[in-house]
Parts: structure tokens; sequence; C-alpha cells
């Protein structure tokens, strides 16, 4: 297996890069906010559960969004590998992935870190919520929490793989092939390191 994690801001590419990674490389997609999305659509048990919290563009708890992870997971038990994307968010997710990959015998090889000032973020946030009609991208306020909640939260995974000898930082800003052609560049080298 082949594991990857695109990692970076809200708004920073990882949903548009991550189609690009499928496409290229034949691995698995699980963004925790589409499975979210999906299922605040169907209106499941786990979609009320999550609403509240995505609304006001707050981190859905992490028992609940673990648990989702492990079904998915399970789910899938036939890929040939998964990009993670939006999750882990916290260093509880980070570690709670690392002992899931490992009953599986297998881990996480590389992450992806694209790098985005915040003045590019909330422009493509605001831009993207007049077409997704997503309620998190509808309002500066809201835009706003969701970048504190990635400072506070998901901002120290950075440090917890850089130890670990898997984060790469990619440049996120300019159009999307050449940032794509960043990103397989160091997949390539990771997958013929794995
Ligand atoms: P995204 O589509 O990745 O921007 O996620 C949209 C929203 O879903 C986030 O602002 C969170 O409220 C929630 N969410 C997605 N992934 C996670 C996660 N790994 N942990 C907690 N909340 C999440």
């Amino acid at each position: 297996m082949f594991n990857l994690v695109i990692f970076g801001p809200p708004g920073a590419g990882k949903g548009t890069q991550s189609e690009k990674i499928l496409d290229k490389y034949g691995l698995t997609h699980l963004s925790t906010g589409d499975v979210f999305r999906s299922n605040i659509k169907g209106e499941t048990e786990l979609g009320v559960l999550a609403k509240s919290y995505i609304d006001r563009g707050d981190l859905v708890p992490d028992e609940v969004t673990i648990a989702m992870v492990e079904d998915f997971l399970t789910n899938h038990s036939e890929a040939r590998g998964f990009v993670f994307d939006g999750f882990p968010r916290t260093i509880k997710q980070g570690e709670v992935l690392d002992d899931m990959l490992n009953n599986k015998n297998t881990a996480i090889h590389i992450v992806l870190a694209l790098e985005v000032v915040e003045d590019e973020l909330v422009r493509r946030l605001l831009e993207r919520g007049k077409i997704s009609g997503r309620s998190d991208d509808q309002s500066e306020d809201k835009i706003r929490n969701r970048f504190n909640e990635y400072q506070q939260k998901t901002e120290p995974l950075l440090q917890y793989y850089e130890k670990q000898g898997k984060l790469v930082r990619v440049h996120g800003m300019g159009s999307i092939d050449e940032i794509f052609n960043n990103l397989s560049e160091a997949i390539d080298k990771a997958q013929s390191a794995a």
C-alpha cells in the first residue's frame, strides 16, 4: 500500500489536487469533509451530529471523526492506498491513524503540505462559496474561525510529521498544473523509496 496525507489550511487546494492525484496514482480518496457533507445531505445520525460544528466552522469532535474513518478503512480493505484529505486535523487523529495503518501493516508514506498566504486563502474560499453553497464558506467570520481551528489544533501536526521525516512542504500558489507537478515529483520520490 502507498498512503499519503494532503495537508494545508482551508482553501489551500487539497480537494482539487487530491482529484488529480487519485487519477494519476490509482489511490482511494478519503475526504472527511466530503463524508460529513454527504451524511448531512442524507440526514443520517452522523450528519445531524456533525452539522452544528461544521456550520460554525469548528472541528467535529475526535471520537466522531475517528469512528467514521475506522468504518471507512474497514469498508475499503481492497484499496491500493489512500489519499487522506482533511484528515488528520488533530494530533490525536494523527496518532490514531498511525495505529490504524500499523494494524494493517502499512503506514503514511508522505505528507504533502500546501503553503498558501492567508489573503489568497480567504479570496479562494469566498469565491468557492458562491458556487459550492457550502455553509462554512459564506462569511469571512466563519472562514476566520476555521483558520483559528487550523492554527490551534491542526498546525501542530506539521511538527509531528516533520519528526517522522515524512513532511514535504509544497508551494501552493500558481496554476493548478504547476502545483500538481511539484506534488507529483514528491510522490514519485516517496514511491521509489517505499
Ligand atoms: P473540509 O471539507 O476538509 O474543509 O472540512 C469541512 C468541515 O468538516 C471542517 O471545517 C470541520 O468542521 C469538518 N471536518 C472535516 N474533517 C475533519 C476532521 N478530520 N476533524 C474534525 N472535523 C473535520
